[in-house]
């Protein structure tokens, strides 16, 4: 075997299971399909790399896997780091009695209360400081309040560096120069939030505590190997564990390859996992007992934004995209569980300009002058993004097609909203009460309204935990129903709905899945 370990993915299953194991003196090695970024290179202009193509990776392989299917659009990352180089870093548990249904008995909220502590910690997550709250922190208290939900406002912890210092009030406050340097844990320079919600569009300032910056540094510095820009394609069985196939993607040019191991983690996210499996077990034929149950009870979190607009300031173009909720995952709303939460997204006038800037772009006083009217004249200033997740029905079902115009497979998901309808529409009309309580003007997007369609960036399940193969398509450790030695541990195996953002679980159950194959001698 040329590896004791391959691990397919860099994102939140991927790079923890990788470095633990690493730690624990395994060979590791990580193929991610995406590039490594830095903040030199993110995306920001048109013209840029934005997205990740399906049919054409070796030219264009951006950071933004966007998928359409009926009804249901999925976004993910593509990256060294997957998911954390474009989340809005809100690390949270949900709550205890989500474990109770459709999980297999070994997976509780206790079981895997050390485990969500052992992330939280890794991964550095702090609150908003008290003195740096965002307009919208004040109208999400505000509107809980108003409307009579005061109990159920709460901040969240967020994967993101903070200053206690820093303020709005001080001169310049959003001026790069503002953020502190330091050392983390990990040996890695960072530096402190000055509030330019980028989060979603890689941070300036290295403010956000993502995984190129934590777990997939400390895992090199246990020697694991990472390869960028290597897409894995198919996996086999061999004498002695299996051999991964993929294409090295580089200079709009594929190159095929392929290692070996005794062992395998599947961490390629929710669609990535079930896809590459589907691959392997329907078009290869090369892992022909995979259960039956690949690709079913797909979630999509429950995600929805509404936006509403005010006749005041709300400011989503600055601070952390997300740092607080109003809790209703007790289902006292209509029987559903779901929590609003606060959105923003960045300026990308001013992104874009201040790109133009770094480039050395002549006129430079007139950049100037832009870039600073434009940072304090914000083009959406007073749209409040409303957000939330919530528990869906889990029923999507992903296999593989043919596509009538190029005749090669192409992943489907079949999506029938009718189970998940009212969760959708308790969520909408609590956030036209919170809006209304507040003074402001709720619009739910008629791709809700008129066409029943959705987009997540939470998607959940596909390799679905289990108790047999006819449940599922792994058992509690992440470990294949009839492959030994081959593992699924990113969101994929995460059976039903959380109800809340998954990343802090996907983290915990990866520490768990890596704690149990070092335990076992695997
Ligand atoms: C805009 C946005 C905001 C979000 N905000 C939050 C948030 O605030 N809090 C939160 O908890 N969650 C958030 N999420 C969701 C979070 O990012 C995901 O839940 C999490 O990253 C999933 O972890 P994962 O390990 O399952 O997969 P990922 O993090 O998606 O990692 C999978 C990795 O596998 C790679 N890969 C896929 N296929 C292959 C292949 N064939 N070969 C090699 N590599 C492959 C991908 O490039 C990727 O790097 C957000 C997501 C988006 C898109």
């Amino acid at each position: 075997m040329d590896f004791d370990v391959i691990v397919i993915g860099s994102g939140f299953g991927g790079a923890i299971t990788g470095c633990r194991l690493a730690e624990a003196g395994y060979r590791v090695l990580i193929l991610e399909r995406g590039r490594r970024w830095d903040k030199d290179s993110y995306p920001r202009k048109p013209g840029d790399m934005w997205t990740w193509s399906h049919q054409h990776p070796e030219l264009e392989h951006g950071w933004l896997d966007l998928r359409v299917f009926p009804h249901m659009a999925v976004a993910a990352g593509a990256g060294v780091g997957g998911g954390s180089l474009i989340y809005a870093n809100v690390s949270c548990e949900p709550p205890a009695k989500i474990f109770e249904k459709g999980w297999p008995p070994e997976i509780t909220y206790s079981e895997l209360q050390p485990y969500y502590e052992t992330v939280a910690r890794f991964m550095n997550v702090q609150k908003v400081p008290a003195n740096q709250w965002t307009r919208r922190m004040r109208l999400m208290q505000e509107a809980a309040g108003q409307a009579g939900f005061g109990d159920r406002f709460t901040q969240l912890e967020l994967a993101v560096s903070f200053d206690p210092d820093w303020t709005y009030e001080q001169d310049d406050p959003f001026n790069p120069a503002k953020s502190k340097k330091f050392v983390n844990a990990q040996g890695v320079e960072q530096g402190t939030c000055v509030h330019l919600a980028n989060c979603d569009f890689g941070c300036d300032v290295y403010a956000k505590n993502t995984l190129d910056r934590n777990y997939i540094p400390w895992a090199e510095k246990h020697g694991a190997e990472v390869r960028e820009l290597h897409l894995v394609s198919r996996l086999e069985p061999v004498q002695g564990g299996y051999r991964v196939s993929y294409d090295r993607i580089a200079d709009g040019r594929r190159a095929s390859g392929s290692q070996t191991a005794r062992l395998v983690i599947v961490a390629a996210g929710s669609l990535g996992s079930t896809e590459l499996l589907l691959r392997s077990r329907d078009e290869a034929g090369t892992l022909p007992q995979l259960s039956p149950f690949l690709g079913r009870n797909w979630s999509s979190n429950g995600d929805f934004l509404t936006p509403a607009f005010y006749d005041r300031e709300i400011d989503p173009s600055h601070g952390p995209t997300i740092a607080c909720a109003i809790n209703f995952l007790d289902g006292s709303q209509n029987g559903q569980a779901f929590w609003v939460e606060d959105g923003g997204f960045p300026n990308l006038l001013a992104n874009f300009l201040d790109a133009e800037h770094a480039r050395g772009v002549k006129s430079k006083m007139l950049l100037d002058t832009f870039r600073h009217l434009l940072r304090d004249v914000e083009p959406f200033r007073n749209v409040m993004p409303w957000f939330a997740q919530g528990v869906d029905a889990a029923n999507g079902v992903f296999s593989l097609k043919r596509s009538v115009l190029t005749g090669e497979a192409e992943l489907h998901l079949d999506w029938d909203i009718a189970k998940s309808r009212e969760v959708i529409d308790t969520i909408v009309a609590t956030h036209e009460k919170l809006s209304h309580a507040t003074g402001g003007k709720p619009v739910v997007p008629p791709t809700w309204s008129l066409l029943h369609d959705l987009i997540t960036p939470h998607p959940l399940g596909g390799c679905n935990m289990g108790n047999t193969p006819a449940d599922g398509v792994v058992n509690h450790k992440g470990e294949v129903f009839g492959y030994p030695n081959l593992y699924v541990a990113d969101g994929a195996i995460i059976p039903e709905a959380l109800g809340v953002n998954p990343s802090r679980t996907i983290g915990a159950l990866a520490e768990r899945i890596a704690r149990l194959i070092r335990e076992e001698g695997r």
